[in-house]
């Protein structure tokens, strides 16, 4: 039986022009700037987002915390979302690598900071006691599967202007995003001096991402990361596949929404799961198990006997992770599955 794989898009594996095309990158010591693959991956990364430049990094991770040491300075204050990835995933990094205080809130009102979350939390007073704010951080993609609306992000990034604040982008899912707001994905790197987005998730590259930004602030980057250890050498074999996850990944992107779109659709129908389908806004699709004598380890664990694979349940619930190693068949051989659970 065929194994699905709905834990994460960043299971997706290398497809065969990938693979092909990591066996021909031309290749150099991309640390003394000398490996064109990995030029042409920046080149296309910066002009895709409208930025001056563009950096290889070798994680998201590395990308956002990159930035963040590239935009502040030791005891800076960084305001964030509580339930931010670089918040809550990033290993405490912000403050082991670039010292600085991170001002974690919980969105008053939606899934995103908004100006009125923030506004008050940027320091104007001068005192001798407060930390400077180094940094405002946003992402657009976000842990619950919704998208941060384009206008709320130029009413941030307006404000952070005023108060010359730079915003670093964790745009992990930046196209994913750019399809759910009908954009393109430079409308939403306008709204900030610094973006990170990922090639290895539903993009479909086996690692890497990219963080773009002014040719100054690149410029910066690029000796941190040096400091970070992320000079990577011959890295063209791993930028090969990213040129092709910028390109005919981005172009494929759609059938996971359609996908996932699909799923959201089948699993509401079935009586004791949870669902909203206005919330299912990339490729992520969220439900709950509200019927007596059923709950929602016991979902996965049943799916798990049959070969289709999600990770256990957390606050949010159960969460489908749509990509290409999964078809329409698989999403409906899913639905039948929760369908079977839930007799
Ligand atoms: C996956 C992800 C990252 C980090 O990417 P890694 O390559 O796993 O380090 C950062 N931010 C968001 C929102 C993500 O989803």
């Amino acid at each position: 039986m065929k194994r699905l794989e709905f834990r994460s898009d960043t299971m997706t594996m290398p497809t065969q022009a990938m693979r092909d095309a990591m066996r021909d990158a031309p290749v150099g010591d991309d640390v003394c700037g000398e490996d064109p693959t990995v030029g042409r991956l920046e080149a296309m990364a910066a002009e895709i987002l409208g930025k001056e430049a563009a950096l290889f990094v070798p994680s998201g991770t590395f990308g956002n915390q990159c930035a963040i040491r590239t935009h502040t300075k030791l005891g800076d204050e960084v305001i964030a979302s509580e339930l931010s990835h670089i918040v809550d995933h990033e290993v405490g990094a912000a403050a082991a690598i670039s010292g600085v205080q991170m001002r974690a809130v919980r969105p008053a009102s939606c899934d995103w900071l908004t100006v009125d979350d923030i506004a008050p939390r940027i320091r104007v007073s001068g005192d001798i006691h407060e930390p400077d704010t180094g940094l405002i951080l946003l992402e657009n993609a976000l842990a619950l599967g919704t998208v941060m609306p384009i206008a709320a992000m130029h009413g941030v990034y307006s404000l952070a202007r005023r108060h010359g604040v730079p915003v670093h982008l964790d745009g992990a899912r930046i196209f994913n995003a750019a399809l759910a707001l009908c954009i393109a994905a430079r409308r939403i790197a306008a709204c900030a001096d610094s973006v990170q987005f990922c090639l290895s998730k539903g993009l479909g590259a086996p690692a890497g991402s990219m963080l773009c930004g002014s040719a100054d602030f690149i410029r910066r980057a690029r000796k941190i990361r040096k400091m970070m250890g992320g000079g990577m050498r011959q890295a063209g074999v791993l930028a090969a596949p990213g040129i092709i996850a910028l390109t005919a990944g981005v172009a494929r992107l759609h059938e996971d929404h359609d996908n996932a779109r699909l799923l959201a659709r089948l699993l509401s129908e079935i009586p004791g799961v949870s669902i909203d389908p206005a919330r299912v806004q990339i490729n992520m699709v969220f439900c709950r198990i509200e019927k007596e004598g059923k709950n929602e380890q016991g979902l996965v664990d049943f799916l798990k006997a049959r070969n289709i694979l999600t990770y256990d349940p957390s606050w949010w619930g159960i969460r489908f992770a749509i990509s290409r190693e999964v078809n329409v068949n698989d999403v409906r051989a899913l639905a039948s599955a929760v369908a079977g659970y839930m007799e």
